[in-house]
């Protein structure tokens, strides 16, 4: 389905729940028509940029084949793990579980497996042993690595195409700042570990200025980056960042410095190509990201739900494919010259 179909089908599904939304909550399926599976879902914050995407793109996909409950977990596990009490309470036939902390997989495994429910984990993995351990357990992502791998190509095709004007004190190397995702997320780790990795792997030094963690957040890479700036000023050659929400932080704080008019630039990278993103980098503030696909993942994670909940294999009649129970769907490298294919 093409993004118009996608957003008029999300938009329908948005209307659709304002206006059951407390009967459909209220859990016994009071309507007695149709007889849809139930899907028990969590995001384990909602207000994250990325997530929302998720979100409603997994409403638009159960639409009309799934009932499907989304809970906001306001980034606290307790309170995810109470979610999922409630959820089994009321009937679910599968549970989709973005985690608040990745490390807390087994204890929803343990919920899932005494009521005996599948459960398909998305966004944030859990550990291998986690998955092991349960074989109704699922993944639905990524390959971590590949966007750190991604990203660091970018930032290598950007830098040599203007390195003449960027390296502004000559050495030869990037002097860069890296705003960190939520450490222990695998995201996170990986983007982190691996952009810089193959910066180097391509021949070109690097030299880290400053690290630290945003969360996630925008607000408070805004905050990252004014503290920076006040320190290293134009030392700073580059702006890495984990995700595209940091990345959008750390352009307004540049903004507020008077970067991007005049000549006053800065080359800023981030990840998710969500669509605040897609805009900066056509107006020249942003010079990258790596597109986190939200809406095959979405896709991905109600495919394998709905097969589960049906008692059938989880990606019977689907085009996914499942290595070690995990569905990967592929990033993709984002700059100026191939941003109308991810429009
Ligand atoms: C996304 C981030 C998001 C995080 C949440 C990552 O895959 O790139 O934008 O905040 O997931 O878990
Ligand atoms: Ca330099």
């Amino acid at each position: 389905m093409n993004k118009r179909g996608i957003l008029v089908l999300s938009m329908a599904a948005t209307m659709l729940l304002s206006t059951v939304g407390c009967s459909s909550s209220g859990g016994d399926n009071a309507s007695g028509g149709e007889n849809l599976p139930k899907i028990g879902a969590t995001v384990y914050k909602a207000d994250d940029n990325f997530i929302s995407s998720v979100r409603r793109e997994l409403e638009a996909n159960a639409e009309g084949v799934a009932e499907l409950t989304v809970d906001d977990s306001q980034n606290d596990q307790a309170k995810q793990l109470d979610q999922i009490d409630t959820m089994i309470a009321k009937g679910a036939k599968v549970l989709a579980i973005n985690l608040v902390d990745p490390k807390a997989a087994s204890s929803v495994i343990e919920k899932a497996q005494a009521a005996d429910l599948p459960v398909v984990f998305f966004n944030k993995e859990p550990d291998e042993a986690a998955m092991a351990s349960y074989d109704k357990a699922y993944y639905v992502g990524t390959i971590s690595k590949e966007s750190g791998v991604m990203q660091g190509n970018v930032i290598v095709e950007q830098w040599n195409a203007n390195k003449d004007k960027w390296d502004k004190n000559g050495d030869g190397k990037i002097q860069y700042v890296m705003i960190k995702g939520e450490p222990g997320h695998p995201d996170a780790e990986a983007r982190t570990e691996w952009s810089v990795k193959t910066v180097n792997e391509a021949g070109i030094e690097t030299e880290e200025l400053a690290i630290d963690t945003g969360m996630w957040d925008a607000a408070k890479a805004t905050e990252k980056m004014d503290a920076w700036l006040a320190k290293f000023g134009d030392k700073i050659e580059f702006v890495i960042c984990n995700n595209d929400g940091m990345a959008s932080g750390a352009v307004a704080s540049l903004e507020k410095e008077g970067y991007f008019s005049g000549d006053k630039f800065m080359p800023v990278v981030g990840v998710d190509a969500i669509p605040e993103i897609v805009t900066l980098i056509e107006q020249d503030k942003v010079v990258g990201t790596v597109l986190n696909d939200a809406s095959n993942q979405a896709k991905a994670v109600i495919d394998l739900s709905l097969n589960l909940a049906n008692g059938k294999d989880a990606v019977e009649g689907t085009d996914w494919k499942l290595e070690n129970k995990a569905v990967r769907v592929p990033y993709v490298g984002v700059t100026k010259a191939n941003i109308n294919d991810v429009k």
